[in-house]
């Protein structure tokens, strides 16, 4: 069965409401409740989701351990063969979830919604490829005996996501976890939840029933049952740090593994003798200002060297002038909005804390739409804020928006020490023609995911992952697939 792309975002929306997806089928939550998903740039309710509870989380797991033992049965190859199929299909529909997704996160869709959608079919297609990947090894232990060892799925993983890019957490998520022949149970952000449900649909014209499904609700009515539900025995999450510790504690409690990707406060280090263009878009491109800064990995920190301080915040700030905020649907549109209330008044009263901050100067950048039927959305313009110190709350707290804060500096190893004075340790980045400097930074940041002259994104093959506080284990990789979505067995053969 192929499904026919709906371009048309508000009538899918319509058509996707109330639903979880459970063993390859659209069910209501067992409570018959919903609650509405509305649309960031006007806040007019553009659908529901099913309000899932510990009995929609029952159900769907069954359905994943049902299912799995069959899943498990295939060959890596057949398997990853699906998989990659899946990523196929799903780059048919690459419009339609981009729009869809634009819809209802709010991000603008020529810059940011139809790239994420994208990089969903290209997830899928790279996991589907690492099946034959899966091999053990063979131990020269004793002469006498066969020694080797295997690797076996875990059961049913759960897929916890955030709502900032949830096609591509999903993807990295559910794709590795699939070919390495587990069943999976995604539980989608509250915030976003129809456009994963879109994507499990497309799925299921793929992959056998109930080896994938998804489920939509709260943190602490479906994602808490979900994490503790004895026949799970994985946990992949994605969001707050906070949450990633309720989730720790509930894995811990079964003792089962979790992968935590979680907050970040990343620097980018722009010395003297930088390329000062490619320094420039670099910190857009960093910022993610297009997504208004909802990204775990921005650059929210920006070190500059001091004798180009005043020439790179005003080229900043005029690349981000020149960007248009808008309806994340208009093709012209570069910026859309912040997804929820709560996060509006997050980012807002983080400016108005950078506002009071003594030395601060404030930078406000672009301008705010001037269509009428936008008036209530929930558009922010992007703040860089300069004079301020690494100690400032700003610069410390993960805002989760459009806040950029550039502090000056001119001494390398205390740049160096500064860009390490923080709890988070994401992603950094260096900007230099020097080789040794950048040898040397690379070295000494503390981060999971370090860049030389540029700023690129997650990028399926390469492990992504933080340390400190910014969480546990890799992703998007090969090795990741291996060390968090399967268990090492070892058989030895007595041969005499
Ligand atoms: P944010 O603050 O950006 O919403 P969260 O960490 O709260 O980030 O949310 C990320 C994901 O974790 C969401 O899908 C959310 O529903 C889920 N979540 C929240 N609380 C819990 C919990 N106690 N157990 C499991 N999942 C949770
Ligand atoms: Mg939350």
């Amino acid at each position: 069965m192929t499904l026919t792309p709906e371009l048309d975002p508000f009538k899918l929306a319509k058509t996707l409401s109330g639903k979880h997806l459970i063993g390859g089928a659209f069910v209501p939550a067992k409570s018959g409740k919903t609650f509405p998903v509305d649309n960031p740039a006007t806040l007019a309710e553009i659908g529901t989701a099913a309000f899932g509870t510990k009995a929609d989380v029952d159900a769907a797991v069954a359905a994943a351990k049902a299912a799995q033992k069959e899943w498990a049965k295939l060959s890596a190859r057949s398997r990853g063969k699906l998989v990659a199929e899946c990523g196929r299909v799903l780059s048919a529909h690459v419009e339609e979830l981009g729009r869809l997704v634009a819809l209802e996160t709010g991000k603008a869709l020529r810059t940011e919604s139809r790239v994420e959608a994208g990089v969903l079919a290209d997830m899928f297609v790279f996991f589907g490829g690492l099946g034959s990947e899966l091999k053990g090894e063979t131990i020269p232990f004793n002469p006498d005996m066969l020694t080797v060892t295997v690797r076996e799925p875990v059961g049913v993983v759960a897929c916890i996501i955030p709502w900032n890019v949830p096609l591509l957490l999903m993807a990295m998520k559910a794709a590795a976890a699939l070919v390495a022949g587990n069943a999976v149970v995604v539980k989608s952000a509250e915030e976003a939840p129809l456009t994963v449900l879109r994507v499990a649909e497309i799925m299921n014209t793929v992959l056998p029933h109930g080896v994938f499904n998804i489920l939509s609700g709260f943190g602490p009515e479906c994602g808490a049952p979900l994490v503790e539900h004895p026949d799970v025995g994985k946990v992949s999450f994605t969001g707050s740090v906070d949450t990633g510790r309720i989730v720790y504690k509930a894995a811990a409690e079964k003792l089962i593994p979790v992968t935590l990707e979680l907050g970040g406060k990343s620097p980018m280090i722009v010395c003297a003798d930088a390329d000062m263009d490619q320094a420039v878009a670099g910190a857009l491109a960093g910022m993610r200002f297009t997504r208004q800064g909802q990204s775990c990995t921005a650059s929210s920190r920006i070190f500059v060297h001091e004798s180009i301080h005043d020439e790179f915040v005003a080229k900043v700030k005029a690349k981000v002038d020149a960007m248009v905020m808008g309806d994340p649907l208009d093709e012209k549109t570069d910026i859309g909005t912040i997804i929820s209330d709560g996060q509006f008044e997050r980012v807002n009263s983080y400016i108005k804390l950078g506002e009071e901050t003594k030395g601060a100067t404030k930078h406000v950048c672009s301008a705010m739409p001037k269509d009428a039927k936008l008036t209530n959305g929930r558009f922010v313009q992007p703040v860089i804020f300069t004079g301020v110190t690494n100690a400032d709350r700003i610069c410390r707290e993960e805002i989760f928006g459009p806040v950029c804060a550039v502090i000056k500096w001119s001494d390398y190893e205390s740049v160096i020490n500064q860009a390490n004075d923080s709890e988070y340790g994401l992603a950094a980045s260096i900007w230099t023609r020097d080789i040794k400097i950048a040898m040397d930074a690379t070295r000494r940041l503390e981060a999971g995911f370090v860049q030389v002259n540029q700023n690129l994104v997650v990028q399926p093959g390469l492990s992504y992952g933080g340390v400190k506080t910014s969480g546990l284990g890799r992703e998007a990789s090969l090795e990741s697939m291996l060390e968090h979505f399967t268990h090492k067995k070892t058989i030895i053969f007595n041969m005499r």
